[in-house]
Protein backbone atom coordinates (compact mmCIF):
# COMPACT_ATOMS: atom_id res chain seq x y z
CA UNK A 1 0.00 0.00 0.00
CA UNK A 2 2.88 2.61 1.10
CA UNK A 3 4.67 1.38 -2.64
CA UNK A 4 1.06 2.36 -4.17
CA UNK A 5 1.00 4.93 -3.07
CA UNK A 6 4.25 6.45 -3.20
CA UNK A 7 3.73 5.06 -7.12
CA UNK A 8 0.66 6.77 -7.34
CA UNK A 9 2.24 9.99 -6.14
CA UNK A 10 5.05 10.10 -8.87
CA UNK A 11 3.18 9.01 -11.94
CA UNK A 12 -0.43 9.78 -12.08
CA UNK A 13 -1.73 13.65 -12.12
CA UNK A 14 -1.98 14.68 -8.52
CA UNK A 15 -5.95 16.05 -9.44
CA UNK A 16 -7.46 13.18 -6.78
CA UNK A 17 -7.25 13.49 -2.43
CA UNK A 18 -7.33 9.93 -2.35
CA UNK A 19 -8.97 8.28 0.74
CA UNK A 20 -5.98 5.48 2.54
CA UNK A 21 -7.85 2.91 1.43
CA UNK A 22 -6.58 0.09 -1.78
CA UNK A 23 -9.27 -1.09 -3.34
CA UNK A 24 -8.87 -5.36 -3.81
CA UNK A 25 -11.87 -6.88 -4.56
CA UNK A 26 -15.85 -6.68 -4.10
CA UNK A 27 -18.60 -8.02 -4.48
CA UNK A 28 -22.67 -6.33 -3.95
CA UNK A 29 -22.20 -4.20 -1.65
CA UNK A 30 -18.88 -5.23 0.42
CA UNK A 31 -15.80 -4.35 -0.83
CA UNK A 32 -12.40 -5.54 0.93
CA UNK A 33 -9.09 -3.53 0.62
CA UNK A 34 -5.23 -4.43 0.76
CA UNK A 35 -5.35 -6.08 4.18
CA UNK A 36 -8.75 -7.81 3.99
CA UNK A 37 -10.58 -5.42 5.64
CA UNK A 38 -14.03 -5.13 4.83
CA UNK A 39 -16.06 -1.93 3.71
CA UNK A 40 -19.94 -1.52 3.54
CA UNK A 41 -20.14 0.42 0.04
CA UNK A 42 -22.03 4.00 0.45
CA UNK A 43 -20.57 5.56 -2.16
CA UNK A 44 -21.45 2.81 -5.17
CA UNK A 45 -18.36 4.84 -7.08
CA UNK A 46 -20.14 7.92 -6.84
CA UNK A 47 -23.24 6.75 -8.16
CA UNK A 48 -22.37 4.15 -10.82
CA UNK A 49 -22.66 0.77 -9.62
CA UNK A 50 -26.48 0.28 -9.37
CA UNK A 51 -26.13 -3.42 -8.55
CA UNK A 52 -22.95 -3.43 -6.88
CA UNK A 53 -19.73 -5.05 -7.43
CA UNK A 54 -19.55 -8.24 -9.67
CA UNK A 55 -23.14 -7.77 -10.23
CA UNK A 56 -23.76 -11.42 -11.96
CA UNK A 57 -26.31 -10.35 -14.89
CA UNK A 58 -24.21 -7.15 -15.33
CA UNK A 59 -21.27 -9.24 -16.02
CA UNK A 60 -22.62 -11.91 -18.27
CA UNK A 61 -23.74 -9.35 -19.99
CA UNK A 62 -20.57 -7.93 -20.59
CA UNK A 63 -18.44 -10.74 -21.21
CA UNK A 64 -20.90 -12.10 -23.55
CA UNK A 65 -20.55 -9.47 -25.73
CA UNK A 66 -16.53 -9.30 -25.65
CA UNK A 67 -16.90 -12.66 -26.59
CA UNK A 68 -18.23 -11.50 -29.93
CA UNK A 69 -15.97 -8.20 -30.29
CA UNK A 70 -15.28 -5.28 -28.34
CA UNK A 71 -15.41 -2.65 -30.38
CA UNK A 72 -15.79 -1.44 -34.00
CA UNK A 73 -17.29 2.20 -34.64
CA UNK A 74 -19.83 4.38 -35.50
CA UNK A 75 -19.62 3.61 -39.52
CA UNK A 76 -21.11 0.34 -39.07
CA UNK A 77 -24.62 -1.12 -37.56
CA UNK A 78 -24.01 -2.76 -33.83
CA UNK A 79 -26.89 -4.14 -32.06
CA UNK A 80 -26.65 -3.37 -27.94
CA UNK A 81 -26.55 0.06 -28.72
CA UNK A 82 -29.70 0.18 -30.63
CA UNK A 83 -31.13 -2.16 -28.30
CA UNK A 84 -30.05 0.12 -25.37
CA UNK A 85 -31.73 3.23 -27.48
CA UNK A 86 -34.69 1.29 -27.86
CA UNK A 87 -35.41 0.55 -24.42
CA UNK A 88 -34.07 3.81 -23.04
CA UNK A 89 -36.85 5.51 -25.59
CA UNK A 90 -39.66 3.08 -24.57
CA UNK A 91 -39.32 3.82 -21.17
CA UNK A 92 -39.17 7.22 -20.93
CA UNK A 93 -41.36 8.53 -24.06
CA UNK A 94 -38.77 10.51 -25.37
CA UNK A 95 -37.51 10.34 -29.65
CA UNK A 96 -33.71 9.68 -29.77
CA UNK A 97 -30.27 8.64 -28.27
CA UNK A 98 -27.04 10.22 -28.66
CA UNK A 99 -23.87 7.71 -26.81
CA UNK A 100 -21.00 9.33 -25.30
CA UNK A 101 -18.89 8.18 -22.58
CA UNK A 102 -19.10 10.41 -19.45
CA UNK A 103 -21.71 12.82 -17.97
CA UNK A 104 -19.45 15.89 -19.04
CA UNK A 105 -20.10 14.60 -22.94
CA UNK A 106 -23.66 14.26 -22.62
CA UNK A 107 -23.73 17.60 -21.50
CA UNK A 108 -21.99 18.74 -24.39
CA UNK A 109 -23.85 16.92 -26.55
CA UNK A 110 -26.93 18.42 -24.76
CA UNK A 111 -25.18 22.04 -25.39
CA UNK A 112 -25.00 21.94 -29.12
CA UNK A 113 -28.17 20.13 -29.78
CA UNK A 114 -29.67 23.11 -27.36
CA UNK A 115 -27.58 25.85 -29.83
CA UNK A 116 -28.06 24.72 -32.85
CA UNK A 117 -32.36 24.54 -32.04
CA UNK A 118 -32.56 28.13 -31.00
CA UNK A 119 -29.96 28.74 -33.89
CA UNK A 120 -31.71 27.20 -36.89
CA UNK A 121 -35.25 29.00 -35.29
CA UNK A 122 -34.32 31.85 -33.88
CA UNK A 123 -31.24 33.19 -35.18
CA UNK A 124 -27.14 32.93 -34.46
CA UNK A 125 -27.23 35.60 -31.37
CA UNK A 126 -29.85 32.94 -29.75
CA UNK A 127 -27.13 30.99 -28.10
CA UNK A 128 -27.53 32.05 -24.34
CA UNK A 129 -27.86 28.78 -22.12
CA UNK A 130 -29.39 29.76 -18.67
CA UNK A 131 -28.08 27.16 -15.72
CA UNK A 132 -28.24 27.55 -11.87
CA UNK A 133 -25.67 28.57 -9.17
CA UNK A 134 -24.02 25.85 -7.33
CA UNK A 135 -24.65 23.22 -10.20
CA UNK A 136 -22.28 20.26 -11.36
CA UNK A 137 -22.33 19.90 -14.94
CA UNK A 138 -18.65 18.53 -15.81
CA UNK A 139 -15.27 19.48 -16.11
CA UNK A 140 -14.87 20.55 -20.10
CA UNK A 141 -14.54 23.79 -20.74
CA UNK A 142 -18.27 23.93 -21.96
CA UNK A 143 -19.62 22.28 -18.99
CA UNK A 144 -17.41 23.73 -16.48
CA UNK A 145 -19.16 27.27 -17.87
CA UNK A 146 -22.12 26.10 -17.48
CA UNK A 147 -21.42 24.72 -13.90
CA UNK A 148 -22.99 27.78 -11.77
CA UNK A 149 -19.76 27.41 -9.22
CA UNK A 150 -17.01 30.34 -9.27
CA UNK A 151 -14.54 27.73 -7.45
CA UNK A 152 -14.46 25.16 -10.66
CA UNK A 153 -13.99 28.48 -12.98
CA UNK A 154 -10.65 30.04 -11.73
CA UNK A 155 -7.74 29.15 -13.28
CA UNK A 156 -9.26 28.29 -16.68
CA UNK A 157 -10.73 31.32 -18.13
CA UNK A 158 -11.76 32.14 -20.41
CA UNK A 159 -14.43 29.80 -20.69
CA UNK A 160 -17.06 29.08 -23.23
CA UNK A 161 -19.01 31.92 -23.38
CA UNK A 162 -22.97 31.86 -23.36
CA UNK A 163 -23.82 30.60 -20.42
CA UNK A 164 -25.63 32.64 -17.23
CA UNK A 165 -26.29 31.26 -13.97
CA UNK A 166 -29.34 32.56 -11.72
CA UNK A 167 -30.42 31.43 -8.66
CA UNK A 168 -32.39 28.32 -7.99
CA UNK A 169 -35.94 29.13 -6.74
CA UNK A 170 -35.89 32.43 -7.71
CA UNK A 171 -38.44 32.48 -10.67
CA UNK A 172 -38.73 36.14 -11.13
CA UNK A 173 -34.41 36.22 -11.53
CA UNK A 174 -35.01 33.80 -14.19
CA UNK A 175 -37.95 35.07 -16.17
CA UNK A 176 -35.84 38.94 -16.02
CA UNK A 177 -32.89 36.80 -17.32
CA UNK A 178 -35.20 35.02 -20.02
CA UNK A 179 -36.22 38.64 -20.84
CA UNK A 180 -32.94 40.58 -20.77
CA UNK A 181 -30.84 37.71 -22.72
CA UNK A 182 -31.03 36.11 -26.19
CA UNK A 183 -31.51 32.73 -24.66
CA UNK A 184 -31.96 29.41 -26.22
CA UNK A 185 -32.48 27.38 -23.22
CA UNK A 186 -32.22 25.93 -19.76
CA UNK A 187 -30.14 23.66 -18.23
CA UNK A 188 -30.97 22.12 -14.34
CA UNK A 189 -30.26 19.03 -12.07
CA UNK A 190 -33.34 18.61 -10.16
CA UNK A 191 -31.61 17.49 -7.18
CA UNK A 192 -28.12 19.06 -6.84
CA UNK A 193 -25.59 16.12 -6.31
CA UNK A 194 -21.84 17.95 -6.32
CA UNK A 195 -24.03 20.94 -4.84
CA UNK A 196 -24.91 19.01 -1.82
CA UNK A 197 -27.59 17.13 -2.19
CA UNK A 198 -29.91 20.10 -2.49
CA UNK A 199 -33.28 19.10 -3.95
CA UNK A 200 -35.02 21.92 -5.98
CA UNK A 201 -37.92 22.84 -4.86
CA UNK A 202 -40.87 20.97 -6.68
CA UNK A 203 -42.82 24.51 -7.52
CA UNK A 204 -40.06 26.06 -8.76
CA UNK A 205 -38.97 22.79 -11.60
CA UNK A 206 -42.70 23.46 -12.42
CA UNK A 207 -42.57 27.18 -13.27
CA UNK A 208 -38.95 26.41 -14.66
CA UNK A 209 -40.61 23.89 -17.45
CA UNK A 210 -43.67 26.53 -18.06
CA UNK A 211 -40.96 29.11 -18.92
CA UNK A 212 -39.51 27.15 -20.89
CA UNK A 213 -42.90 26.36 -22.86
CA UNK A 214 -44.15 29.25 -23.34
CA UNK A 215 -40.66 31.15 -24.49
CA UNK A 216 -39.61 27.95 -26.97
CA UNK A 217 -36.38 27.54 -24.69
CA UNK A 218 -35.02 24.30 -25.06
CA UNK A 219 -35.65 22.46 -21.39
CA UNK A 220 -32.89 20.10 -20.39
CA UNK A 221 -32.08 17.88 -16.91
CA UNK A 222 -28.92 16.39 -16.45
CA UNK A 223 -29.59 13.56 -14.83
CA UNK A 224 -26.05 11.84 -14.89
CA UNK A 225 -26.56 11.38 -11.33
CA UNK A 226 -30.03 11.49 -10.23
CA UNK A 227 -30.86 9.01 -13.29
CA UNK A 228 -31.57 5.03 -13.29
CA UNK A 229 -33.33 4.66 -10.67
CA UNK A 230 -31.00 6.51 -7.83
CA UNK A 231 -34.09 8.63 -6.86
CA UNK A 232 -36.66 6.23 -6.79
CA UNK A 233 -37.68 6.94 -10.65
CA UNK A 234 -35.58 5.88 -13.31
CA UNK A 235 -35.48 9.44 -13.91
CA UNK A 236 -35.59 12.30 -11.49
CA UNK A 237 -37.70 13.77 -13.73
CA UNK A 238 -40.65 11.52 -13.28
CA UNK A 239 -41.20 12.64 -9.91
CA UNK A 240 -42.88 15.76 -11.40
CA UNK A 241 -45.06 16.28 -14.20
CA UNK A 242 -42.64 17.83 -16.54
CA UNK A 243 -41.33 16.51 -20.07
CA UNK A 244 -37.70 17.43 -20.72
CA UNK A 245 -36.98 18.54 -24.27
CA UNK A 246 -33.28 16.79 -23.21
CA UNK A 247 -32.15 14.77 -20.52
CA UNK A 248 -28.39 13.70 -20.22
CA UNK A 249 -27.20 10.75 -18.14
CA UNK A 250 -24.01 8.89 -17.16
CA UNK A 251 -22.68 7.17 -14.39
CA UNK A 252 -25.16 4.87 -13.17
CA UNK A 253 -26.24 3.85 -16.46
CA UNK A 254 -23.54 1.76 -17.39
CA UNK A 255 -23.25 -0.30 -14.02
CA UNK A 256 -19.05 0.06 -13.85
CA UNK A 257 -18.35 1.02 -17.61
CA UNK A 258 -18.11 4.46 -19.46
CA UNK A 259 -21.54 5.19 -20.68
CA UNK A 260 -23.02 8.85 -21.47
CA UNK A 261 -26.53 9.23 -23.21
CA UNK A 262 -28.13 12.42 -24.65
CA UNK A 263 -31.78 11.76 -24.68
CA UNK A 264 -33.47 13.97 -27.01
CA UNK A 265 -37.41 14.54 -27.16
CA UNK A 266 -39.49 15.77 -29.95
CA UNK A 267 -38.40 19.34 -30.09
CA UNK A 268 -35.14 18.70 -30.77
CA UNK A 269 -35.38 14.88 -32.55
CA UNK A 270 -33.41 16.03 -35.71
CA UNK A 271 -31.60 18.48 -34.51
CA UNK A 272 -28.27 17.30 -34.79
CA UNK A 273 -27.92 15.60 -38.35
CA UNK A 274 -24.95 13.62 -40.33
CA UNK A 275 -21.55 15.35 -39.46
CA UNK A 276 -22.59 17.45 -36.68
CA UNK A 277 -21.92 15.24 -33.73
CA UNK A 278 -19.70 12.09 -32.85
CA UNK A 279 -17.50 10.14 -30.60
CA UNK A 280 -15.21 6.91 -31.61
CA UNK A 281 -16.07 5.24 -28.47
CA UNK A 282 -19.96 6.31 -28.18
CA UNK A 283 -22.32 3.68 -27.66
CA UNK A 284 -19.41 0.95 -27.10
CA UNK A 285 -20.74 -2.79 -27.36
CA UNK A 286 -19.14 -3.91 -24.39
CA UNK A 287 -20.68 -0.47 -21.81
CA UNK A 288 -24.01 -0.63 -24.03
CA UNK A 289 -24.44 -4.16 -23.43
CA UNK A 290 -23.62 -3.93 -19.84
CA UNK A 291 -25.91 -0.71 -19.86
CA UNK A 292 -28.70 -2.80 -21.58
CA UNK A 293 -28.68 -4.92 -18.38
CA UNK A 294 -28.59 -2.55 -16.00
CA UNK A 295 -31.84 -0.66 -17.45
CA UNK A 296 -33.76 -3.46 -18.19
CA UNK A 297 -33.75 -4.50 -14.43
CA UNK A 298 -34.73 -1.17 -13.26
CA UNK A 299 -38.34 -2.28 -12.95
CA UNK A 300 -41.48 -1.08 -10.65
CA UNK A 301 -40.33 -3.76 -8.00
CA UNK A 302 -36.55 -2.35 -7.77
CA UNK A 303 -37.90 0.99 -7.63
CA UNK A 304 -39.80 0.41 -4.58
CA UNK A 305 -37.21 -1.20 -3.09
CA UNK A 306 -34.94 1.81 -2.92
CA UNK A 307 -37.93 4.25 -2.09
CA UNK A 308 -38.46 1.30 1.12
CA UNK A 309 -34.67 1.24 1.65
CA UNK A 310 -34.94 5.25 1.10
CA UNK A 311 -37.69 5.42 4.46
CA UNK A 312 -35.13 3.42 6.51
CA UNK A 313 -32.35 6.46 5.99
CA UNK A 314 -34.78 9.27 6.46
CA UNK A 315 -36.35 7.67 9.94
CA UNK A 316 -33.24 6.60 10.83
CA UNK A 317 -30.87 9.90 10.12
CA UNK A 318 -33.75 12.75 10.52
CA UNK A 319 -33.68 14.39 13.76
CA UNK A 320 -30.94 11.83 15.36
CA UNK A 321 -28.21 13.69 17.17
CA UNK A 322 -25.33 14.82 15.73
CA UNK A 323 -27.66 15.36 12.45
CA UNK A 324 -28.56 18.93 11.40
CA UNK A 325 -30.28 17.48 8.39
CA UNK A 326 -31.08 15.00 5.87
CA UNK A 327 -31.67 15.52 2.55
CA UNK A 328 -32.02 14.18 -0.98
CA UNK A 329 -34.63 11.27 -2.92
CA UNK A 330 -34.49 7.44 -3.17
CA UNK A 331 -31.01 6.42 -2.83
CA UNK A 332 -29.43 9.97 -3.38
CA UNK A 333 -28.93 11.42 0.32
CA UNK A 334 -26.96 14.65 1.55
CA UNK A 335 -26.53 14.68 5.82
CA UNK A 336 -25.79 17.55 7.49
CA UNK A 337 -23.72 17.05 10.64
CA UNK A 338 -22.51 18.41 13.41
CA UNK A 339 -19.14 17.39 13.35
CA UNK A 340 -16.93 18.77 10.64
CA UNK A 341 -17.31 16.61 7.38
CA UNK A 342 -13.95 15.24 6.85
CA UNK A 343 -13.99 14.13 10.43
CA UNK A 344 -17.12 11.99 9.88
CA UNK A 345 -16.09 10.83 6.41
CA UNK A 346 -12.62 9.64 7.85
CA UNK A 347 -14.28 7.76 10.92
CA UNK A 348 -16.56 5.85 9.05
CA UNK A 349 -14.31 4.89 6.60
CA UNK A 350 -11.65 3.95 9.94
CA UNK A 351 -15.15 2.52 10.82
CA UNK A 352 -15.92 0.44 7.72
CA UNK A 353 -18.10 2.53 5.80
CA UNK A 354 -17.00 4.16 2.59
CA UNK A 355 -19.16 7.38 2.49
CA UNK A 356 -18.52 10.03 0.57
CA UNK A 357 -18.73 14.14 0.81
CA UNK A 358 -20.79 16.78 -1.41
CA UNK A 359 -19.24 20.09 -0.23
CA UNK A 360 -20.43 20.10 3.54
CA UNK A 361 -22.47 17.04 3.78
CA UNK A 362 -22.23 13.53 3.76
CA UNK A 363 -23.34 12.10 0.32
CA UNK A 364 -24.85 8.41 0.47
CA UNK A 365 -24.96 6.79 -3.11
CA UNK A 366 -25.05 3.11 -2.85
CA UNK A 367 -26.37 0.26 -4.99
CA UNK A 368 -29.50 0.23 -5.35
CA UNK A 369 -29.69 -3.44 -4.46
CA UNK A 370 -27.63 -2.81 -1.32
CA UNK A 371 -29.15 -5.10 1.47
CA UNK A 372 -31.29 -4.37 4.19
CA UNK A 373 -29.04 -5.34 6.84
CA UNK A 374 -26.32 -4.03 5.15
CA UNK A 375 -27.69 -0.23 5.01
CA UNK A 376 -28.90 -0.59 8.79
CA UNK A 377 -25.16 -1.83 9.33
CA UNK A 378 -23.96 1.07 7.97
CA UNK A 379 -26.40 3.76 8.99
CA UNK A 380 -25.85 2.77 12.68
CA UNK A 381 -22.08 3.62 12.51
CA UNK A 382 -22.57 6.45 10.56
CA UNK A 383 -25.10 7.64 14.18
CA UNK A 384 -22.08 6.66 15.97
CA UNK A 385 -19.70 8.45 14.38
CA UNK A 386 -21.79 11.42 13.98
CA UNK A 387 -22.61 11.85 18.36
CA UNK A 388 -18.78 10.45 19.06
CA UNK A 389 -16.74 13.41 20.29
C1 LIG B 1 -20.77 13.57 -12.24
C2 LIG B 1 -21.64 14.56 -12.91
C3 LIG B 1 -21.32 15.09 -14.16
C4 LIG B 1 -20.01 14.76 -14.87
O1 LIG B 1 -19.94 13.43 -15.23
P1 LIG B 1 -18.51 12.82 -15.72
O2 LIG B 1 -18.87 11.42 -16.12
O3 LIG B 1 -17.59 12.89 -14.55
O4 LIG B 1 -18.07 13.65 -16.85
C5 LIG B 1 -22.20 15.96 -14.76
N1 LIG B 1 -23.35 16.31 -14.16
C6 LIG B 1 -23.71 15.81 -12.95
C7 LIG B 1 -25.01 16.22 -12.35
C8 LIG B 1 -22.86 14.94 -12.28
O5 LIG B 1 -23.19 14.48 -11.08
Amino acid sequence: MEDLKELDKLYIANTYSRFPVEIKYGEGSIISDEEGKQYIDMGGGIAVNIFGMQDKAWKNAVISQLNKFQHTSNLYYTEPCVTLAKLLIEKTGMKKVFFSNSGAEANECAIKAIRKYAQDKKGPDYYTIITLKNSFHGRTLATLAATGQEDYHKDFLPLTEGFISVTPGDINELESTVKNNKCAGILIETIQGEGGVVPLDPNYIQQVYSLAQEKDLVFAIDEVQTGNGRTGKLYSYMHYSIKPDIFTTAKGLGGGLPIGATVLGEKVEFVLSAGKHGSTFGGNPVCAAGAVSIISRINDKLLSDVMQKSEIVFETLSQAPGIKSVTGKGLMIGIETEKEVDKVVNECIEKGVLVLKAKNKVRLVPPLNIGVSELKKALNIILEVCTAI
